[in-house]
């Protein structure tokens, strides 16, 4: 049966674990190859290898998405193993959960750094190159029907409003719902989507921490905040790895090609309440 995904190749960040493996795979049974990007190496070996066993193609890369220099090698060796690049999803990223008053630099340095300009810059070097691999004709005619290339980016639902405990996390994806919209506009003349998805609650590695800390400053047990944020959830049940990632492939397939520049929440109906 022909996929939606059939012959694309797409560079997912964040694949290790979490919400970005949930996307990895999906768009790999969805018929993608997949570059697997991470800076954990060995959890990117692993979703790879996960990949490869459903008989898709997936090769891991080691990659600090804060450092442009090693964005633009993933971009290069993405480029020399599987040639043309159609397909982006920045799900890599890092939460820090603190007091304002007791934010350091350093915090907000590694927060802005990994989310914004790591997000910003692979769309960069990956819109770059969609562009150039275009053939010559087609870019000076611009748009055509169809679609040249597929961006997807993760703000969150804490992009929607401020945050006391999380200020440079909810900067970070405030900031990206603008940078999806920026994009989108400077890539739209070649035909390339450029959108983004604010998850609510999805019980991952990040959340359980998220869940810590938040605990340890307001005093409550494990699993209480967490708790708390599903309550407010108008489909009351967290949402899972997998509930990103159909939208995420939606986001990455001919379904969306009439799509730019749109920030979807997926939230399960929290930010309505
Ligand atoms: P996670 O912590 O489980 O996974 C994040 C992945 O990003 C990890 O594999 C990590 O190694 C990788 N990563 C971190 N810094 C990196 C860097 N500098 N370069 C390359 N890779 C790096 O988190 P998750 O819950 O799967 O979140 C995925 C995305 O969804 C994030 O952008 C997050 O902000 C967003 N999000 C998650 C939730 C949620 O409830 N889990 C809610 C809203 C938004």
């Amino acid at each position: 049966m022909q996929e939606r995904l059939d012959g694309k190749l797409a560079i997912v960040t964040g694949a290790g674990q979490g919400i970005g493996k949930a996307v990895a795979l999906r768009l790999a049974r969805e018929g993608a190859d997949v570059v697997v990007a991470d800076v954990n190496t060995q959890n990117a070996d692993q979703t790879a290898e996960e990949i490869r066993s459903l008989d898709a193609r997936a090769f891991s890369c080691s990659v600090d998405v804060s450092r442009l220099s090693e964005i633009q090698s993933m971009v290069d060796r993405a480029a020399a193993q599987f040639g043309q690049i159609d397909i982006l999803v920045n799900a890599a990223g890092v939460a820090q959960t603190g007091l304002f008053v007791d934010l350091t630099e350093r915090q907000w340095d590694r927060v802005i750094d990994t989310n914004l300009k790591g997000t910003t810059f692979c769309v960069q070097a990956v819109g770059r190159r969609m562009i150039n691999q275009m053939p010559e004709q087609a870019r000076a005619e611009g748009r055509a029907n169809g679609s040249n290339g597929k961006i997807v980016n993760f703000s969150s639902i804490s992009g929607r409003r401020g945050r006391a405990e999380q200020v440079a996390y909810a900067a970070s994806k405030a900031a990206i719902i603008s940078v999806t919209q920026s994009a989108a506009l400077a890539f739209a003349p070649y035909n390339i989507n450029v959108n983004a998805v604010c998850p609510g609650v999805v019980p991952t590695a990040m959340w359980e921490k998220i869940d810590r800390d938040r605990g340890r400053i307001a005093g409550l047990a494990a699993g209480q905040s967490m708790r708390m944020f599903i309550e407010r959830t108008a489909l009351k049940r967290p949402g899972t790895v997998e509930d990103m990632a159909g939208v995420v492939a939606f986001l990455c397939s001919p379904d969306s090609d009439y799509m730019t520049g749109q920030t979807l929440n997926v939230d399960g109906g929290f930010e309505m309440t």
